[in-house]
């Protein structure tokens, strides 16, 4: 698993990274409603990875955006948890 985000951890040990990716596994894990703040803009392009305000956990802008979908198809309002969703 590690190696998907080593372009995130250049300099770290594979074990430190498997440790990182365990820690934020742990944190999303552990929230109960997450809340990603508006996607971040670099340069005019949406930042690749989002971060729970919540828990502190992060991931790929693409699963947050699921996670906002699935949300909604459970009835929820995608704004709750993503601002800016787009559906
Ligand atoms: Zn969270």
């Amino acid at each position: 698993m590690a190696g998907m985000y080593s372009h995130l951890a250049k300099g770290f040990s594979e074990a430190a990274q498997d440790d990182a990716m365990a820690v934020n596994r742990r944190r999303l894990n552990s929230c109960s409603q997450h809340f990603f703040d508006s996607p971040k803009k670099v340069n005019g392009v949406a930042a690749a990875l989002l971060r729970c305000v919540m828990c502190d956990g992060w991931m790929p802008l693409e699963w947050a955006d699921q996670y906002a979908r699935g949300f909604m198809h459970a009835n929820g309002d995608p704004e709750v948890v993503l601002p800016g969703f787009t559906r």
